[in-house]
């Protein structure tokens, strides 16, 4: 994989998180009424730059911490922010409409996070579909979620906002460090004609004598510009859509054909399928780089 993947992290990003993994915060003030649980992990936008930084988080997260789980002066919580890494942060006061936080440690550095460089393509099927699909993308590593329009498109609509909290939930949840990009939605011809040319685009096509994308990976690897995969609508692509991803296959090395097996699947699991094919690799790829790193120190 590319250089990315394998720069070894410095010393002080490993020191950080050997330290604090083993040491859960526990809440003084209750009694650890918390204790053995990890502390929440909660998405913010604010700086996470030096111990004793205050923040002051809104009535959503006011309601969630105190309400829903119970939390309050002295628990501790984990921040992240997608660009100043993991923090432990102690709540310090409940305001009327708003809760102060105050930040401790740094848990885990940002370059910690071994971001796999991996996009969806995919056209938006139903509501829950897409939710489902949102959420099991991020789990998986996705860094950028891609709407492709087709003809035979369930639906045209986006909803960004719906669509952001989903993949702010589920990186809170998998303990990501940073959040996809939800991308402005795309009609196929413009995600082909901009597609990266160093960037490797599996395009699942049903009823395709395709290679598997599992062979795919296992016999030619993955460009150093990562990878992506097209998932198409529950009505399956056009003809003039088959045939347009056929010439771009011809005309460049970037879009390569591939089955996910013999049973046609639902969008849904089709892209769930791709993407964990792809994500076992890609994270196979980024293990030996970095035992390859830990054997030069
Ligand atoms: N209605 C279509 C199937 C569409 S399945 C038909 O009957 O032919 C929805 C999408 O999932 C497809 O466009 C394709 O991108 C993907 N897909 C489903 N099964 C697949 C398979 N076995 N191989 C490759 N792609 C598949």
């Amino acid at each position: 994989m590319g250089e990315r993947l394998c720069m070894p992290a410095p010393m002080t990003t490993r020191n950080c998180r050997e330290e604090k993994a083993g040491a859960r915060p526990t809440n003084t003030k209750t009694g650890g009424r918390h204790e053995g649980r990890a502390p929440p992990r909660l998405f913010v936008t604010h700086p996470l730059d030096g111990p004793g930084r205050r923040l002051t988080v809104g009535e959503d997260m006011r309601h969630y911490l105190h309400h829903v789980l119970r939390r309050g002066p002295g628990d501790r919580v984990r921040l992240f922010n997608g660009r100043d890494g993991e923090w432990c942060a102690r709540i310090d006061s409940l305001e009327r409409r708003s809760l102060v936080l105050v930040l401790e440690d740094c848990l885990r550095a940002q370059r910690d996070d071994p971001a796999i460089d991996l996009w969806l393509a995919f056209a938006p099927v139903k509501r829950n579909a897409n939710e489902w699909i949102i959420e099991k993308a991020t789990e998986l590593g996705v860094m950028r979620l891609v709407p492709v329009i087709v003809r035979r498109g369930e639906t045209r609509r986006v909803n960004a906002q719906r669509w952001h909290a989903i993949a702010r939930e589920a990186a809170e949840q998998c303990e990501r460090l940073s959040l996809p990009e939800i991308a402005e939605p795309l009609v196929l011809d413009q995600l082909l004609a901009q597609w990266p040319q160093d960037r490797r685009l599996f395009a699942a096509r049903e009823r395709m004598a395709a290679p598997h994308l599992g062979e795919c990976l296992v016999h030619d690897g993955l460009p150093a510009g990562g990878a992506g995969l097209l998932v198409g609508p529950e009505g399956g692509f056009t003809h003039e859509e088959h045939a347009r991803m056929a010439e771009v296959e011809a005309e460049s090395g970037v879009l390569s054909t591939v089955s996910l097996g013999a049973r046609i699947l639902r969008a849904e699991t089709a892209a769930l399928a791709g993407l964990a094919l792809i994500a076992a690799r890609l994270d196979c790829e980024i293990r030996s780089c970095e035992e390859g790193a830990d054997q030069t120190q």
